[in-house]
């Protein structure tokens, strides 16, 4: 009877810690992203490709990580992943935690290449590397090797997808330096740090942010200071995200008499095969705004 209880335990054990696995006896290879830009780089690199499952951990209305709490159904999530893919650069706060509970889990962090110079912020790397077309294909190209190095079998597939996905961020990044560069307007105000590398790619003077960190409310001093920016400008465009409220900024906007516009960092959307060109189709939403607010 004793002996029959200690088995029990031990299999007991084996279910609660996931060492049994079962749910992974199909082969097939299980790779989970972070959160929505990770998803479309990985979606285009395996897109048809047999075998490959990629599932987006975080929900579509998430955005950016800032702060983002890991739940439960996260964590059982990962307790399947194979390969998580990661933005890096302290995006996703809770990676300490991951690799904790599941120290063999492989990890591809996209912006941990030398081709990605991070911009510091006091000190800290801005995380939003992808709003930059240059090092959003980077990001593309660096997912691709490591993920080549781990399934060299189905590494052609990945490959011949990988340069399609290029090939069309590079024509879209040509086309917005043809329309951007002579725009005789250079001066914006977002709302929060997502858009540094986009600016600097096209030469874009990020004039003032009004949230630093989004779902804080500038106090009336930081406020006060964007107000006295953007009157000091001849002319005044303040660009609200689609994700956050854009109460602060209409205020600021009443203040100045500046007009709002929309861009998108591109951090919310349906983890659906469907949205496989999402990127590059926002990215040129943003351009057309972009051109409207700045001639
Ligand atoms: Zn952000």
């Amino acid at each position: 009877m004793k002996k029959f209880l200690s088995l029990a335990l031990i299999l007991l054990t084996f279910a609660l810690t996931g060492c049994g696995n079962s749910e992974k006896q199909d082969g097939r290879l299980k790779i989970v992203t972070s959160f929505y830009p990770m998803y479309l780089d990985v979606l285009n690199i395996t897109r048809g490709v047999e075998g490959v499952d990629v599932v987006n951990l975080t929900p579509p209305q998430t955005g950016c990580l800032h702060d983002y709490q890991l739940t439960p159904e996260d964590m059982k999530t990962l307790e399947t992943a194979d390969i998580f893919v990661v933005n890096g650069l302290g995006m996703e706060a809770f990676l300490d935690k991951v690799t904790e509970a599941r120290p063999d889990l492989k990890i591809i962090n996209a912006s941990d290449t030398p081709k990605i110079v991070p911009i510091l912020e006091d000190g800290v790397p801005n995380p939003h590397v992808w709003m930059s077309l240059t090092y959003s294909i980077e990001q593309v190209k660096n997912i691709l090797s490591k993920l080549c190095e781990l399934d060299p079998e189905r590494a052609e597939k990945y490959r011949m997808h990988a340069l399609e996905y290029v090939d069309e961020l590079t024509t879209l990044r040509d086309e917005m330096h043809i329309s951007l560069d002579m725009m005789p307007n250079k001066d914006i105000v977002t709302f929060h740090e997502a858009f540094p590398y986009l600016a600097a790619e096209f030469r874009l003077n990020i004039v003032a942010v009004i949230e630093r960190e989004p779902g804080t409310e500038p106090t009336p001093q930081e406020l006060a200071d964007t107000i006295e920016k953007i009157n000091a400008l001849p002319v005044k465009v303040i660009f609200t995200e689609p994700q956050y409220s854009p109460k602060a900024a209409e205020t600021i906007a009443r203040e100045t008499g500046a007009q709002l516009y929309e861009l998108d960092p591109i951090v919310t959307g349906e983890a659906k095969p469907e949205n496989l060109l999402d990127y590059p189709d926002r990215m040129l939403t943003n351009t057309l705004t972009l051109i409207k607010a700045l001639q």
